[in-house]
């Protein structure tokens, strides 16, 4: 194995995955829902396999796809793409991740990222043999624990070599979804230094309480330095049809396809075109499953706080970050690994994805987009073994 990818073994998901299927407990920790996106969806992927959408699609994607995403960008944010150059399709916003910081990148430059961080992130960064400034979010305690950033933490993590801000909102683990006032102070950053904002979009449909997701890219000066990324598994519940999308300028998106098409290529053609009716005709579906989560996020919560978890409250997404030190405990990495035998019951450890483990150790997430009676019974395993 090469040296830049000896810190990353296997990833925290894949463990507490196994671990999970091992003990049989159940699985709060990788982010998946245990039931099936729109029916007319899954119908259209399996009609347009049988009538023959099995070879290639063109390499930067299925040309009603790529329409098919400009002009849900349009319809919900006002941004405008021209579908033949600005939109690119990945498998996966993984893909689009990785195509956009290995080709934009150079080795020695600098990559500030707001932790607990995606794991891919840093994989894809020290591939590109790029340097990680990492700038914390913490839990604001006049804000029912919502997590955000210091303005001047940020500014101080950028520096002369600094080439790309990576911004994930609504963001995972956290569930923060940035304000605009937040998105402004990152925007600030971006225009004063030069730097390219990579966002992270997939969540943007999963907000609750009336919050609303803003695209950087929207704010001034920013849709001429940014690269967005979406994709389809979390809007329509399909994690496993890997496919997503990169959005920007032409010269960004130029630089994600060229590195892209010597990873995968291209992506699968029969979901590309699902996909694009799905963007254009499942609005409610979306706005159906939107309230279902915030629901059980409100379930879930309840019951980690009734299991004597302090409960650090989510605006989007659909993962809950506990504090585990109410119950006496101060490692999350060695309850995430005890919980499946102890409690039959999978999380994730929050202290992975950080660079400053110290902040982190005492936080461990659960992912609340199961069927209710899965999250009821995980809540009585937690109840009755914490
Ligand atoms: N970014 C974040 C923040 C995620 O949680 C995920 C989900 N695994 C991804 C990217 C990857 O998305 P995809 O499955 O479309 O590659
Ligand atoms: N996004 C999901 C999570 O955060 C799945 C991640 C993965 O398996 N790579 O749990």
């Amino acid at each position: 194995l090469v040296t830049r990818m000896r810190p990353f073994g296997e990833t925290i998901f894949a463990e507490m995955s196994r671990l999970a299927a091992e003990t049989g407990a159940v699985n709060l920790g990788q982010g998946f829902p245990d039931t099936d996106g729109p029916a007319s969806l899954l119908e259209a992927a399996a009609r347009h396999i049988r009538e023959g959408v099995n070879q290639y699609p063109p390499g930067p994607g299925r040309p009603e796809l790529r329409s098919a995403v400009a002009a849900d960008r349009k319809r919900r944010y006002g941004i405008d793409l021209d579908p033949a150059s600005e939109v690119y399709i990945t498998v996966g916003a993984t893909a689009g991740i990785a195509s956009g910081v290995l080709g934009l990148v150079e080795s020695g430059d600098e990559v500030v990222v707001f932790e607990p961080m995606y794991d891919s992130y840093a994989a894809v960064i020290a591939l590109a043999g790029g340097v990680r400034r990492a700038v914390t979010l913490r839990p604001d305690p006049e804000a029912g624990g919502r997590f955000t950033f210091d303005p001047a933490e940020l500014r101080a993590a950028v520096g002369p070599r600094t080439r790309m801000v990576v911004v994930n909102s609504p963001h995972n683990p956290t569930g923060t979804v940035f304000t605009r006032d937040e998105l402004s102070a990152i925007a600030q950053v971006c225009r004063d230094n030069d730097l390219i904002a990579l966002t992270d979009e997939v969540y943007e449909h999963l907000v609750y309480d009336g919050t609303e997701h803003h695209p950087l890219s929207t704010l001034p000066g920013m849709a001429e330095r940014t690269l967005a990324v979406s994709s389809v598994g979390k809007t329509f519940s399909v994690t496993a049809w890997k496919t997503g999308w990169v959005m920007g300028p032409e010269p960004l998106v130029r630089a994600a396809r060229t590195v892209n098409q010597f990873l995968t290529f291209t992506a699968n053609g029969a979901l590309q075109l699902a996909v694009a009716d799905a963007l254009r005709d499942e609005g409610e579906w979306v706005l159906g499953q939107r309230a279902a989560l915030e629901g059980k996020r409100d379930r879930l919560c309840a019951g980690l706080r009734a299991a004597g978890l302090e409960v650090l409250r989510p605006q989007g997404t659909y993962f809950v970050i506990t504090d585990i030190r109410p119950l006496g405990y101060s490692d999350g990495i060695e309850l995430a690994r005890s919980l499946p035998h102890a409690a039959g019951v999978a999380a994730v450890p929050a202290q992975v994805l950080y660079d400053n483990t110290d902040e982190g150790r005492h936080l461990v997430r659960f992912a609340f987009c199961k069927r209710d009676e899965v999250l009821d019974t995980a809540v009585e395993r937690l109840v009755a073994a914490l």
